[in-house]
């Protein structure tokens, strides 16, 4: 542990550190690997938001509740994905290898304002999974990686390998809401055997939510598994037609 820090000292000391949102080199004083003019910038969801869903209210009726199952309860998200820096900041998460950027993003996550009886019953977070193919490609869930800022911050614990994906899926960038359903459908299942959540409310967490599909699939999954109530937080969100930014 003293080792460690020292190490780290003596690297800090040596390597100058460049932000991975700007990529300007970072003050001395500044922890971590992103700097504060790009956390500053990021967008993050204007108020005010729908109870439920965390969505910017943009009418009378809310439509991205219609994207929630009935045992959804809330979902919370960050800033707004795309747009810069966030946007750098999920790509060095996921595809830089930078996962000390993990706990940057979790503890703005662990922030968020939830309902009072979410923050009640809430027992357990839930990383969404990843396929056994792309963990090991990448090396690690970066949904866990938030997952562990937000227990520690949340003091409830992160359960992993509660969940997993049954087979590979297409990347969702490119697909429409139904494909993107489609895409996902009966691609997650709840390993049993792990843990037990019978009648428990669980907080599921991802990097990025865009039309609810994956984060939907997992939560019928620990639907399915005895959970009775599911709530999301993720990083960032994609925003729907008719926002407000
Ligand atoms: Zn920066
Ligand atoms: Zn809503």
């Amino acid at each position: 542990m003293l080792l460690s820090a020292v190490r780290e000292a003596i690297l800090d000391f040596t390597l100058p550190r460049v932000c991975v949102g700007c990529d300007a080199l970072m003050a001395r004083a500044e922890a971590g690997i992103v700097c504060g003019l790009c956390w500053s910038r990021v967008h993050l969801l204007p108020n005010p938001v729908c109870a439920r869903c965390g969505h910017p209210f943009s009418g009378a009726e809310c439509r991205w509740c219609e994207l929630l199952p009935p045992y959804v309860r809330c979902a919370r998200s960050f800033c707004w994905i795309p747009g810069e820096p966030a946007a750098e900041i999920v790509h060095a998460l996921k595809y830089g290898g930078w996962h000390a950027v993990g706990a940057e993003m979790g503890k703005r996550m662990s922030r968020l304002t939830f309902p009072d009886d979410v923050v009640r019953e809430r027992v357990a977070l839930v990383p969404v999974p990843l396929s056994a193919a792309r963990k090991k490609e990448r090396g690690y869930n970066q949904s866990e990686l938030l997952a562990a800022e937000i227990a520690e911050a949340w003091k409830i614990p992160l359960v992993s390998g509660c969940l997993v994906r049954t087979r590979s899926t297409r990347t969702q960038t490119e697909l429409s809401p139904e494909d993107r359903r489609a895409n996902v459908a009966g691609s997650v299942r709840f390993h049993t055997r792990r843990v037990d959540l019978a009648g428990a409310h669980v907080v599921l967490v991802d990097d990025v939510v865009t039309t609810a599909a994956t984060l939907n699939e997992c939560a019928r999954a620990l639907y399915d598994g005895g959970a009775r109530i599911i709530s999301y937080v993720t990083f960032g969100r994609a925003r729907s037609a008719g926002d407000r930014i």
